[in-house]
């Protein structure tokens, strides 16, 4: 499908412009139709785990499900985003394979492959190159990109990302080579057995509450990030990006909302201004990591360049920093640290702890 044949209609489908009719094309080659069988699958299973919850009155075991979900989902934020994706901090080999094996029962991809896409999201942010590119609207950013094949230009400036990092690490290329294994027996066997011994479930109503409901729960909690954080909210730090900042993503996501702070400086581990328990989770623990030295080399902006980054491009919002509108060009986009657009003076501007 070549790019100039493309243009966008609502919910971000792509249609033919140049198909002489109503093109069944569309139907045959955009829609991911096995994904979309698997979403709706998973999503009435879902409503139907809810509704034995509620008629057995079982709220310990939605709420054991909201903590598991949580605690593998440091595998993604911790880990396969500002770990892997970012490089905003370094860990040693115990705390990777942790990690490595929280991503894997999280069940989002391998971390090869999420750095893949994330990295290709920063670097080409808001672009055709960008895998949930916001500008084709909200359920696009959200859902509707996993049911659609990929567009041309995220595979083509998808393959110019430098993953050459991710392939000296032997937990991300164990993960990659065994992940068909690994990922059925952690995401799905394991929760569903655990909550079997737990609460005396049998293994049906395990699997469809703590396996999969609290699965399609944290799935819709990251893809929140895709959506909402590049919808409602302010741009406090680049007004010409569509991340935004949002307390409420960021507590349901243990800090990764704060998001046009994110896009701005993708390489500081906090992934905010502030770091703090209730709205940045993520940060607190790899602060805690640190401690105990398994997280270390941890980067983070400075006051001073936040504040400059502010007045220069900010919408002026935040609640501190009075903006002076000095500069209305857009930014070259990095995906992290290391990143080849990223200069040796602005490395030499990033604190590292
Ligand atoms: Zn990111
Ligand atoms: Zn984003």
């Amino acid at each position: 499908m070549a790019t100039a044949d493309i243009s966008h209609i609502s919910f971000g489908l792509i249609k033919h412009a140049n198909a002489p009719s109503k093109s069944k094309k569309l139907f045959l080659t955009d829609i991911v139709w096995r994904n979309v069988i698997i979403f709706v699958i998973l999503h009435w299973i879902s409503a139907y785990a809810c509704i034995y919850l509620w008629k057995e009155r079982r709220p310990e075991v939605y709420f054991f499900g909201q903590l598991f979900g949580t605690t593998v989902g440091m595998g993604v934020t911790a880990g396969a985003h500002r770990l892997w994706s970012h490089r905003a901090y370094k860990a040693r080999f115990p705390m990777r394979v942790v990690l490595m094996i929280l991503q894997t029962i999280a069940f989002q991809n391998c971390i090869y492959e999420w750095c893949r896409d994330h990295r290709t999201h920063h670097k080409f942010s808001d672009t055709d190159a960008d895998p949930h590119n916001s500008k084709r609207g909200f359920f696009f950013s959200h859902i509707g990109w996993l049911m659609l094949r990929k567009h041309p230009d995220v595979k083509e400036k998808g393959k110019q990302i430098d993953l050459s990092d991710l392939e000296t690490d032997p937990v991300v290329m164990f993960q990659k080579k065994y992940y068909l294994i690994m990922m059925p027996l952690l995401a799905f066997a394991f929760p569903t057995v655990l909550a079997h011994y737990i609460f005396g479930m049998n293994y049906w109503y395990s699997f469809v509450t703590v396996g999969v409901l609290r699965y399609v729960m944290s799935l819709h909690y990251t893809w929140m990030i895709n959506s909402v954080a590049h919808t409602f909210g302010n741009r406090p730090f680049d007004e010409k990006v569509s991340a935004t900042d949002s307390l409420t993503t960021s507590i349901i996501a243990c800090g990764e909302g704060w998001h046009n702070y994110h896009h701005v400086f993708p390489w500081d581990y906090k992934a905010a201004e502030l770091g703090g328990f209730s709205t940045n989770f993520t940060c607190w623990l790899i602060d805690q990591c640190a401690k105990i030295g398994q997280a270390y080399d941890l980067k983070t902006a400075s006051a001073e360049i936040v504040k400059r980054r502010v007045q220069r491009t900010g919408d002026g919002s935040h609640p501190d920093i009075k903006q002076k509108k000095e500069d209305s060009e857009k930014h070259t986009m990095v995906w992290g640290w290391e990143d080849k657009d990223m200069t040796e003076s602005d490395k030499k501007l990033a604190t590292r702890l």
